[in-house]
């Protein structure tokens, strides 16, 4: 049944019902305006209309897939079905929620994106591969997390096993909650910046603040530049941000 699916989309379909019932559970609101990423054939589409959204936006990147969402959805005018890569659709729609079982491959890059909009939506409800949700929720700093951190706070909400997908995956998945910060911790015209600075320090992780930022004239006593990046806070990764980029 499931071997039309297309493994370069990172097409693993949910099929246990109970969990699609529960990751829909932590919607929580009715009438929102919600983005769905990948709605595959509509199993958690479904379960969200439950919630009687505002709107409802799905954007399907396999065009073999709109028909049978056409098909299901066509009766309701709070839906619209859009057959377009998420990586190029422009996310400038008034957001309440995105939720998504997210095409494994490129979940750090649709993170960076919501990250990058003008006006991030206030909640996620995302299901990713378990690996990778232990790096968002990681105690200490990466490339990922320092820049998510940024913007939202990250709830572990509970791990779905392999075999509740079809193909059945590698690795087990894991449900995150990302509710947005009251107050950003970065300012839009910084963010550019932060992103290119962030990555020089962590493609030389090992290597100390102080050997990396050798050529900045920082203060010792501010900052401790013995640590590599990975050991100090998100907070102090930012201060020593602002500290050069002035
Ligand atoms: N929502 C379904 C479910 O929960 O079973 C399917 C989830 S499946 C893991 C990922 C879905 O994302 C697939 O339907 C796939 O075609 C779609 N997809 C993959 N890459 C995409 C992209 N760049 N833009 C939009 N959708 C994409």
């Amino acid at each position: 049944m499931y071997e039309f699916l297309k493994k370069k989309y990172g097409q693993n379909f949910l099929i246990d019902k109970n969990i699609i019932r529960k990751i829909c559970n932590l919607i929580s609101a009715k009438h929102l305006n919600i983005i769905e990423i990948g709605p595959g054939d509509g199993r958690l589409t479904d379960y969200i209309l439950k919630y009687q959204p505002q709107q409802l936006n799905l954007i399907e990147i396999d065009e073999d897939l709109i028909p049978i969402l056409n098909s299901k959805f066509f009766k309701n005018d709070k839906i619209k079905i859009i057959n377009e890569d998420i990586l190029n659709y422009p996310l400038i729609e008034k957001v309440d929620l995105i939720i998504s079982n997210l095409p494994y491959n490129i979940s750090s890059q649709i993170l960076a994106k919501i990250c990058l909009m003008r006006d991030p939506p206030a909640s996620l409800i995302l299901m990713f591969q378990k690996e990778f949700a232990e790096r968002l929720l990681n105690k200490n700093l990466n490339s990922l997390n320092s820049l998510v951190g940024c913007f939202y706070d990250i709830k572990n909400n509970f791990n779905i096993s392999k075999n509740c997908f079809r193909p059945i995956p590698k690795i087990d998945s894991t449900v995150l909650q990302f509710t947005r910060k009251k107050k950003f911790l970065l300012n839009n015209n910084e963010l550019n910046h932060f992103i290119e600075f962030k990555r020089n320090l962590f493609s030389h992780k090992r290597k100390t603040l102080k050997k990396l930022l050798k050529n900045y004239n920082l203060d010792p006593a501010k900052f401790d530049l013995g640590k590599r990046v990975e050991d100090i806070s998100l907070n102090q990764l930012i201060e020593i941000f602002r500290e050069v980029n002035l």
